[in-house]
């Protein structure tokens, strides 16, 4: 048998001496990067008409970027992209305010290191969020979600109020993402980079998980392996190179988002 070259550690350092070398991700303002996350989870099949919201903490405390209410994921630009105050009062920009988003001003307010939420409502976590199943990583693509998927299993109908707000902050606890009974998915997370990549994977994981399910039974990961992939998933460089990568495929076609 061959021997090991070198231990594990030595090529994760090495790749990820490279990723900060390589993987560069330009410098877009908040506005573009949320407009780019609403095109590219809409090219993701998140698109549910008017329903899901993405936000972003603003500079200054207790204000909040969003898309204008009104129109879809694949219509944002960064010229339609509001900035709100604490109370959904419109500070900057034109447009009606989504109501929706006050559940995200709970997060805001209790997680001060969450500076972006992303809250949709795609087909596979969907159906998984009818039948009350939490969220299972057990690939190595979705290991981000590895013990980091919260699942609120009680459906406090239309999340316009502050009692909404109240229940998913809390359910979410110190997670980056939740599954919502009967409603769609949550991430809140330091950077819209993240939360755009995290968007992407838990609908992919949901996917997968209605795939394998149907096929026989899901085995459990090792849990060492999995916290370890899901660092190294995690690391800035990889969600900002994979980041650029959706964003890519999105201004290959027109370069609206960014206008
Ligand atoms: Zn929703």
């Amino acid at each position: 048998m061959d021997p090991i070259i070198r231990p594990k550690e030595a090529y994760f350092e090495q790749t990820a001496r490279n990723m900060e070398k390589f993987l560069r991700v330009p410098e877009w303002t908040i506005q573009q990067k949320i407009a780019l996350t609403c095109r590219i989870l809409a090219a993701e099949g998140h698109e549910s008409a008017l329903a899901g919201q993405i936000t972003s903490r603003g500079e200054k405390p207790g204000t909040y970027w969003m898309l204008s209410f009104g129109l879809g994921f694949d219509e944002a630009m960064a010229s339609n992209i509001v900035l709100v105050d604490d109370d959904l009062n419109i500070l900057e920009g034109d447009g009606m305010v989504n109501p929706s988003n006050r559940f995200h001003l709970w997060i805001y307010r209790h997680r001060p290191h969450v500076n972006a939420i992303v809250h949709t409502h795609p087909p596979h976590v969907s159906a998984l969020s009818l039948i009350g199943e939490p969220l299972v990583s057990a690939h190595m693509d979705t290991s981000m979600f590895y013990d980091d998927c919260a699942f609120l299993a009680h459906w406090p109908g239309a999340p316009v109020g502050d009692e909404e707000g109240r229940l998913i902050h809390e359910a979410l606890g110190d997670k980056r993402a939740i599954l919502l009974a009967h409603h769609g998915q949550l991430v809140a997370t330091g950077t819209m980079e993240e939360a755009c990549v995290l968007g992407v994977f838990i609908e992919r994981a949901a996917r997968m998980q209605i795939l394998a399910r149907s096929a026989g039974t899901i085995k459990p990961i090792n849990p060492e392996f999995a916290r370890e992939a899901h660092d190294y998933r995690l690391k800035p460089k990889a969600v900002g190179g994979t980041f650029h990568y959706f964003a890519r495929r999105i201004l290959k076609h027109d370069d609206e988002a960014l206008r």
